[in-house]
C-alpha cells in the first residue's frame, strides 16, 4: 500500500533514478526497473565460501562469507551511482543499495550467524571532508533490513595515503598495511563480524582492516560490498 503521503511527497519532490537519472515511479526505490534489471550481480552470496571474491583473501586472513551486489568497473553505467554516494553528498544510496543488497543476499540466508556488522572506516580527516563514510552508509542499510547491530568504535583508520586508482596490487598492500589499528577487542571476541566496503578491488584494504579485527579472540570474518572488480 502507497500511502497519500508518499504520493503526495512524490509529486512535490519526485525521485530520480540513480543511475540513469529518469524519474522514479511510486513503487521503485533508489533504482529504476531497467537499471535495476541491468546492474551485472555477481550472485556469490548463492557460493558464499567459494567465489572470485573470496579467493582473494585464502591464505591472507581465515575468512568465512564473502558476497557484492555487483560487478564492478569505472566505465559501468553503475559506476554513476558509486560517484554520487563516494564524491556528490549522495549519502541515501550507500543506504538504498545495502538495503538492496540485503535483501538479495538474505534470500540464500547469508547473514546467518552474523553478530556485528562493522563498516571499513575512513581516517578522520577523510570522514570530515566527505561528511559522512560511505561504507557506514551502506552498513546502515543492511543493518535496517537484517536487524544485526553496526559497530563503528572497534577499528580505526589511521593512514589514508594517495588514492590508490593507479597502483598495483603490490603497492596496494604496502599502501594499506599499517593504515588501521583496532580501538576495542573486547567488544568483538568471539563474535562472527561482517566486514562492510563499498568496492572490493585487490582486497588489500579489507585485509589489512581484518588483520586488525584478528587481534580480538575468536573472531570469524565475513565481507561485503557493493561492487567488486573482476581481477
Ligand atoms: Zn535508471
Amino acid at each position: 500500500m502507497i500511502s497519500f503521503f508518499s504520493r503526495l511527497i512524490d509529486l512535490i519532490a519526485p525521485r530520480c533514478c540513480a543511475i540513469c537519472g529518469c524519474r522514479l515511479s511510486i513503487t521503485e526505490q533508489t533504482l529504476c526497473s531497467s537499471c535495476d534489471r541491468h546492474i551485472p550481480r555477481t550472485w556469490y552470496e548463492r557460493s558464499p565460501y567459494d567465489n572470485m571474491m573470496n579467493r582473494l583473501y585464502w591464505k591472507q586472513i581465515p575468512i568465512e562469507k564473502t558476497s557484492a551486489l555487483f560487478f564492478y568497473n569505472a566505465q559501468a553505467p553503475v559506476s554513476k551511482a558509486i560517484y554520487d554516494l563516494k564524491y556528490h553528498h549522495c549519502s541515501e544510496i550507500g543506504v538504498s543499495l545495502g538495503e538492496i543488497a540485503a535483501r538479495e543476499f538474505s534470500h540464500e540466508n547469508f547473514f546467518e550467524g552474523i553478530d556485528t556488522i562493522i563498516p571499513v572506516p575512513l581516517t578522520k580527516k577523510r570522514q570530515h571532508t566527505r561528511g559522512y563514510n560511505q561504507s557506514m552508509m551502506i552498513a546502515r542499510g543492511i543493518s535496517n533490513v537484517t536487524g544485526i547491530k553496526i559497530n563503528n568504535n572497534i577499528v580505526r583508520r589511521t593512514l589514508f595515503k594517495e588514492s590508490q586508482t593507479h597502483k598495483d596490487v603490490i603497492d596496494r598492500k604496502e599502501n594499506v598495511k599499517d593504515a588501521f589499528s583496532i580501538i576495542n577487542t573486547k567488544a568483538i571476541a568471539n563474535h562472527h563480524i561482517l566486514l562492510v566496503d563499498d568496492i572490493v578491488t585487490t582486497g588489500a584494504t579489507t585485509i589489512a582492516c581484518s588483520q586488525q579485527l584478528m587481534k580480538a579472540e575468536g573472531i570469524k570474518i565475513s565481507i561485503v560490498s557493493l561492487g567488486f572488480v573482476k581481477p
